[in-house]
């Protein structure tokens, strides 16, 4: 093969390489060029002058019994042999020969060879180049005597310099993958090569099961909200850091993004070796940390769940891995919750729901039950307050604890809210058109997506005009938590309520009190006492004290007050005696059909009769 043709090839399959198949094809290449040039031995080796060292990438013929490490492997320049020290910063190639002077050479050679029995070697080193840069070098070794021609020296360069283009392209394709599948702030995988690897480790004839570890800090929101993004930028790579220090070397860590880290054990790991894992590692991460004068425990909750190879996908288990987390969260934190089979059902369930729900608007299976609002020492009915359900095809009919938190996280609250709005008012009209219900109002409870959406008041405002309804009789129920998250946006729509006409009551009042600062500046219309205080009210008297306290502000500020959830005649006689007489619970009625409540609207009463004796 002439030497024109013996660069055409390797130009050829050097080309083909890529950052997986560069060290394979090397190492083809390499043989090809031992055989072309009547070598014993060649070998391509990269510079890594962040630690002055030569690396070897691939060599021809392989060594039999290479040591564990290779001695070779890693070569650091200071202290080297001459060949590898002149690989550091070579322009040029570099020809090492045994003989003493190229006259006698080969007699030097034979007599070197009979006096120790070694032959000595022939090398050549010829530099890689990028610009002004050596960045490796292409070695080749003879035993006994080796000249290049001329010609052959400048193949030997072009060859090197397609192996330096190679290199380049390489080096880019790695930081390019390594941009691709790590995490800026932390430098850990990122949410796409962590998919990546669970997708193999979960391939059928992979080792299982396999445990994934999702970890949440528990106080990254506050520290961002009090003390600014870039100590919560710290805050995540310190945590980052001590991961790194506390996981094994096969063990994959991950950041998803915010204060979601996941870590992958290495091999296969079972339940109790995980949440043995994740409690070493919550005591171990567990910290005080100081950030702006302030000191601060960092603590972290974490989800445990296993995957088993060929049965589960990689969404499945980081979906049990992350609803486990929650469940660590949810129960305050610092806490460590293994995925359950209780847990799978519950998240069966709300897959069903979540599926089901898309279409369940069009296809008619939602309805509206009515709860009566009862004005106590009368029985007269004074409003009725209309509780959305789902006649769901096979689990029934569903309450909306069930269904409604689902709906706003896949944004159908809007969808859902707009229609109970529109049923509410059009059965409403219906019933005073036929001359009942003349002097109440309808209750609608409203979702903190609906509020705080674009068009909300508008949308108000077409409908009660579609149907005709007088605003004063249309109460709009807010809770008491959505005022406060986001009292400038609440401020402007509950406005623009009023400027519809219609009421605007807080719902679930009491619960968090938090409303209390704002009550005299929103146009608030009712407080609705929330039924975990009237329940066992007469029984209770912490629960009477809070009651007290409410009725007390009610008067202060000149607002409607109604208590929810009276089941016994003792929770209404207590409110009564302390001056509450507005109320709905089972005890009055329960929430009922639209005709039922049609009809107990043509009534005009609920009767009622508290005729039991009255602890003071
Ligand atoms: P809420 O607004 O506090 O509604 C009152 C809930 O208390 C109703 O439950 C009602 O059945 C229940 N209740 C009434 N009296 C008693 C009683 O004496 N004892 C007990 N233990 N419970 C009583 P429901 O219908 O399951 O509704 C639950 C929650 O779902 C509602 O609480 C409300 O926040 C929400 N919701 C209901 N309908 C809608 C709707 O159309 N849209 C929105 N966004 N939320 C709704
Ligand atoms: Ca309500
Ligand atoms: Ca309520």
């Amino acid at each position: 093969m002439s030497l024109d043709t013996l660069v055409t090839n390797v130009a050829a399959k050097l080309m083909a390489a890529t950052s997986a198949t560069s060290a394979q094809v090397s190492q083809d290449v390499l043989a090809d060029l031992v055989a072309s040039f009547g070598v014993d031995f060649s070998f391509l080796r990269y510079n890594d002058h962040s630690i002055r060292a030569t690396v070897l990438v691939a060599e021809w013929p392989p060594r039999p019994d290479v040591p564990d490490p290779d001695p070779l492997g890693v070569v650091y320049f200071d202290g080297a042999d001459p060949i590898f020290a002149a690989a550091e910063n070579a322009k040029e190639p570099v020809f090492f020969s045994p003989e003493p002077a190229p006259d006698d050479a080969e007699d030097y050679q034979r007599r070197v060879q009979e006096a120790s029995g070694v032959t000595l070697p022939s090398l050549a080193s010829v530099p890689l180049l990028s610009g002004e840069i050596t960045t490796g070098c292409l070695g080749f070794i003879k035993i006994g005597i080796k000249d290049w021609t001329p010609e052959e020296t400048n193949a030997l360069k072009a060859i090197a310099s397609l192996f330096a283009q190679v290199q380049a392209r390489v080096v880019a394709e790695d930081q390019l993958r390594y941009l691709a599948e790590h995490d800026d702030l932390t430098g850990l995988y990122n949410r796409r090569a962590l998919l990546a690897h669970i997708d193999e480790r979960l391939r059928p004839e992979e080792a299982g099961p396999v445990s994934v570890l999702f970890l949440d800090l528990d106080r990254l929101k506050a520290i961002n909200d009090y003390l600014g993004h870039h100590a919560g930028d710290w805050f995540i790579q310190a945590f980052a850091e001590r991961l790194r220090e506390e996981t094994g070397d096969g063990d994959v860590i991950a950041r998803l993004g915010g204060d979601e880290f996941v870590i992958v054990p290495a091999g296969s790991v079972d339940a109790d070796a995980a949440e043995a894992l994740a409690h070493r590692l919550q005591d171990a991460l567990r910290d005080r940390v100081t950030i702006g004068g302030e000191t601060l425990t960092r603590t972290v909750s974490a989800g445990v769940a296993l995957g088993v190879p060929g049965r589960d996908t990689t969404s499945d288990l980081l979906r049990r891995a992350d609803q486990a987390v929650l469940n660590a969260k949810n129960a305050g934190g610092n806490k460590i919750a293994v995925f359950t089979d209780e847990m799978s059902l519950r998240s069966e369930f709300r897959n069903d729901i979540e599926l089901h729900l898309q279409n369940v608007i069009d296809t008619g299976s939602l309805i509206l039950h009515y709860l009566p609002e009862v004005d106590m020492r009368t029985g007269e009915i004074l409003a009725t307050e209309a509780l959305v359900r789902w006649q769901h095809p096979t689990r029934g009919l569903l309450l909306p604890d069930s269904f409604i938190h689902v709906a706003e996280s896949i944004n159908l609250a809007g969808e859902l809210g707009r229609w109970v709005m529109r049923t509410a008012c059009e059965e409403f009209s219906r019933w005073q058109a036929s001359g009942i219900a003349e002097d109440a109002v309808i209750r609608i409870n409203v979702s903190p997506v609906q509020l705080v959406a674009d068009g909300f008041v508008q949308s108000v405002a077409e409908t009660i005009a579609e149907f005709g309804l007088d605003g004063k009789s249309v109460c709009l129920e807010i809770t008491e938590s959505v005022v406060v998250q986001d009292i400038e946006t609440t401020r402007i729509t509950l406005a623009g309520l009023k400027e519809v006409g219609v009421r605007i009551a807080i719902d679930d009042f009491g619960t968090g009190y938090s409303v209390l600062t704002h009550l005299k500046s929103l146009p608030v219309d009712t407080l609705k006492i929330d039924k975990g205080f009237v329940l066992e009210l007469g029984t209770n008297p912490e629960d009477l004290a809070i009651v007290r306290a409410i009725i007390a502000l009610a008067e202060a500020f000149n607002l409607e007050l109604v208590a929810e959830g009276v089941e016994s005649p003792t929770a209404a006689m207590t409110l009564l005696q302390h001056g509450c007489h507005r109320a709905q619970g089972f005890l009055l009625s329960r929430p009922i059909p639209s005709d039922a409540m049609a009809e107990l609207f043509a009534k005009r009463v609920i009767p009622v009769d508290f005729s039991v004796p009255i602890r003071t």
